[in-house]
């Protein structure tokens, strides 16, 4: 399939879960996409299974806490497919460790792959996303920003707070460059971060908790995401949208 003039979406974290779910649902809705990811075993799978959709797909290899792979890559991006006109921040690390036992290292990582990464992310794509006049840059956050991480510990429901002040923050500066900054916030997505922290006994449990007693799926966010990268959310900026099936109403 040829590159489209629909506009370039950069997803990070998108070799997995809901960055892979968003990676196809922009496909399949007429977009280029680049695909980030620092996981090459896993990006190579989804590359290959992405494949036919030819030269509206591009991946790299990419740590989202790299300033310098992150400059080069958007140079990669433009040349590749033209400027980014939507960035998707899913790229982030989920650990359960008990506070008292968080390593300093651990702390760092945590915080740097969801609150920096974002953070130099955005950063390094803005001025793309500025010429494109209609930029939008979806972060993901969780349920976990709102209030308190059901799997994670202090470091991911930190981090996922933090993400929720550098969306608005971000949202109020470049509004007027017509450019969107917004957050989802998931609940229990079944995705391998989930699958890999709790047992499937566990998260029938969870779910049968929940008023929507099932979990999410990527699918399901990845909507939530195309919509709020869409020109019809023109006017939502700045909000922390849930979607978790019920389990935190506010
Ligand atoms: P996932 O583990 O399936 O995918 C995350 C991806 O991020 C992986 O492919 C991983 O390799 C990549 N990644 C990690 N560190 C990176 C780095 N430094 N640079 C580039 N890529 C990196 O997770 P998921 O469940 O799809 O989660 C996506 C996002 O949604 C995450 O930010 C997560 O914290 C958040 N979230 C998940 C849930 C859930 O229930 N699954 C709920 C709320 C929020």
């Amino acid at each position: 399939m040829t590159r489209s003039t629909a506009g370039t979406v950069v997803v990070t974290g998108a070799a997995n879960g809901m960055g892979l779910a968003c990676t196809r649902r922009f496909l399949a809705d007429g977009k280029n996409v680049v695909m980030l990811d620092v996981n090459a075993e896993s990006l190579a799978k989804a590359a290959q299974e992405l494949a036919p959709w030819g030269e509206r797909i591009r991946w790299r290899e990419v740590d989202v806490t790299d300033e310098l792979q992150l400059a080069s890559t958007a140079e990669y991006v433009s040349s590749e497919l033209g400027p980014a006109t939507v960035l998707v921040n899913a790229a982030g690390i989920l650990r359960s460790t008990p506070f008292e036992s968080i390593t300093r290292a651990e702390w760092d990582l945590v915080m740097n792959v969801s609150v920096t990464g974002s953070f130099l992310t955005s950063r390094t794509f803005l001025p793309q996303l500025r010429a494109a006049g209609e930029g939008r840059i979806v972060n993901f956050s969780s349920t976990a920003g709102k209030t308190v991480s059901t799997l994670g510990g202090a470091h991911y429901t930190a981090a996922k707070s933090a993400l929720l002040g550098l969306t608005r923050a971000l949202a109020k500066e470049v509004a007027g460059d017509g450019i969107t900054v917004n957050a989802v916030c998931p609940g229990l997505i079944d995705t391998e971060m989930v699958r890999s922290t709790v047992t499937p006994t566990q998260r029938l449990a969870l779910a049968s908790s929940f008023p929507i007693n099932r979990l999410g799926k990527a699918d399901e966010v990845a909507s939530l995401v195309a919509f709020l990268s869409s020109n019809e959310a023109g006017y939502i900026t700045g909000a922390a949208l849930d979607i978790n099936g019920g389990d935190l109403m506010v």
